[in-house]
């Protein structure tokens, strides 16, 4: 009776490390070798995330969490594409 998972199960972000319910984060998945934005948060694949924070952002960038995490070089675009999302997130 004491063992109940029911929450929804938390998330880290690649740069603070922070843990954030799934829908709160923004995910990067890597499915057939490709590296790509999910904004549906559907796709298959294995996902990393990210909190939509400027600095995690260049704490990212600069530790290679997703190369890490992916095992593969990371294309610009992804960079960009986050980039745009967390500025996005700053404005509200
Ligand atoms: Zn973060």
């Amino acid at each position: 009776m004491t063992d109940i998972k029911k929450h929804i199960p938390n998330r880290k972000c690649i740069g603070c490390r922070c843990s954030k319910p799934k829908g709160q984060l923004i995910r990067i998945v890597k499915y057939n070798g490709n590296v790509f934005v999910d904004k549906t948060g559907k796709s298959d694949g294995r996902g990393a995330y990210f909190c939509g924070s400027a600095v995690c952002l260049k704490t990212a960038i600069k530790s290679r969490r997703l190369e890490k995490a992916f095992r593969m070089q990371i294309p610009a675009e992804i960079y960009n594409t986050l980039e745009e999302l967390s500025s996005n997130m700053e404005v509200q």
